[in-house]
Order: structure tokens, then C-alpha cells, then sequence
């Protein structure tokens, strides 16, 4: 069975004082989570390097929340692959949602970006999702096929890739997808997976679900077939309710 990974997205929250989230989870973590449930943070780049020594002797990895498609150069104001791991990421968050849409990211752009991701040796969260209009319109499972035949680098392995899926409409608007649709998307995205990269290597490639995740509805998502964690914006900068939804995977 695949470990489950429960990834906090701080998105752009966070300045130093809030380490201290990431002390107080990781004393929940240790107080005996560890033997059942990856954990992963990823504040804004800025604190990626205090909180991964914040993070030293916990097991709790870090992540990017984003990375550029470009090794090094001239790319004023973004942040390569490269440096993420080098402040100490082990993921980065790759076609969020709020990118894709605020700042126009194909799913060529996302491809890119996870590939570069990978040649630094992080693993992308490659994040799928469809609106309120697609799922409306009974579009949702042939737009996130599309999207992850877009966006997933071909090769992916179940050590190199985690797919997040977070349905547009459910982030941070405290709705969620019945069990039965998160059950039945995240067949699809197996399925699919299994036509890009091989059965073999889809088997194991870790489906998050994000949107709305908290400690109520944690359980009720966490148990759906073919759910191996979650992805949190909000709960994860209150260390009890991340703690909570950790618990319930
Ligand atoms: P919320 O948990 O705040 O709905 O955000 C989900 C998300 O976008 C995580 O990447």
C-alpha cells in the first residue's frame, strides 16, 4: 500500500515568526504520527531555507510552491528549481490552480515546469483540477485527462511525480467534491497515469486530493480509494487542524 503525504500549501502567508507552525507540527509529528504519514511544507520561497533547518531531525520535508521552466539567467523574479533544492525542498508544487489561472499557465508550461523540477531532483506535486462550469457541464473527468496528458513529464515514476487533485471550485471555499466524484476522479487520474507511464510505475504514484480539506471532512476524503493524501491551503497554518488531517489518513 503507498505511504499517504499530506502536503500544507501556505501559499503567500508566512513570515518568520510563523516558523513557529512548523515547530509545532513537527512536535505533533513526532509524537507518534511518523510511522504513518509523510508530511511536507511549503511556505513561500522566502522561508524555505529557515524552515527546512526549522524542520532539521523531524522527517517533515519542504517544498516549493512554485519553480521556474528556466535553469539560471536572466528571469528577474524567478525562482529556478534548483535553488528550491538548494534551500533544502524536497517537492515542488507545480500548475496550482492560482497559477494556471492568474498567471495564464498552459499545460505545456506546467509539463516544463515539472520536468525541471524533476532534473533538480525534486518531486513535482503536479496539480490537475476542473472549474465550477467544467464539472457543471459533466466535463470534469475528460478535462483533468487532458490536463495530466498535458502536464505529467513522460517517464514519471512513483519516486519522481505526486499528482494533486484540486477541483477549482472547492479551493478555499469550504466545498468538496461527494466521496463518490473524488473516487471516481481519482480512478480516472490511476487510469490515465497508467496509459502514460505503464500500470507498473502509476501504481504507486501518489494522488492527493485538495480543496477545502479539514479536520471534519478529512476522514471521509482520506479513506476514498485511490486517495494517498491531501494537499492543504488553509488548515496547514493552524498546526492542529493540519496535525488533525495528517491523523486522519
Ligand atoms: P484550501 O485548503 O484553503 O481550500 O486550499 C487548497 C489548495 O489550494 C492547496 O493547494
Amino acid at each position: 500500500s503507498i505511504r499517504p503525504l499530506v502536503a500544507g500549501n501556505w501559499k503567500m502567508n508566512g513570515l518568520k515568526a510563523d516558523l513557529a507552525i512548523a515547530v509545532e507540527v513537527a512536535k505533533g509529528y513526532d509524537a507518534g504520527l511518523k510511522a504513518a504519514v509523510d508530511l511536507a511544507i511549503c511556505p513561500p520561497s522566502t522561508l524555505l531555507y529557515p524552515a527546512t533547518a526549522a524542520l532539521i531531525g523531524s522527517r517533515i520535508a519542504t517544498g516549493g510552491q512554485d519553480c521556474s521552466v528556466q535553469v539560471s539567467g536572466a528571469f528577474t523574479g524567478e525562482v529556478a528549481a534548483a535553488m528550491l533544492a538548494d534551500s533544502g525542498a524536497a517537492f515542488a508544487i507545480v500548475g496550482h490552480s492560482e497559477r494556471r489561472t492568474l498567471h495564464g499557465e498552459s499545460n505545456a508550461t506546467v509539463k516544463a515546469k515539472a520536468e525541471a523540477a524533476q532534473k533538480a531532483l525534486l518531486v513535482p506535486i503536479v496539480c490537475v483540477g476542473e472549474t465550477k462550469d467544467e464539472r457543471e457541464a459533466g466535463k470534469a473527468l475528460a478535462i483533468v485527462k487532458k490536463q495530466l496528458r498535458g502536464s505529467v513529464p513522460e517517464g514519471s515514476t512513483a519516486a519522481t511525480l505526486v499528482v494533486a487533485y484540486e477541483p477549482v471550485w472547492a479551493i478555499g471555499t469550504g466545498l468538496t467534491p461527494t466521496a463518490a466524484d473524488v473516487a471516481e476522479m481519482h480512478e480516472a487520474i490511476r487510469a490515465e497515469l497508467g496509459r502514460l507511464l505503464g500500470k507498473a510505475a502509476a501504481a504507486g504514484v501518489r494522488l492527493l486530493y485538495g480543496g477545502s480539506v479539514k479536520p471534519s471532512n478529512a476522514a471521509e476524503l482520506m479513506n476514498v480509494a485511490h486517495v494517498d493524501g491531501a494537499l492543504v491551503g488553509g488548515a496547514s497554518l493552524k498546526p492542529d487542524e493540519f496535525l488533525a488531517i495528517a491523523r486522519a489518513c
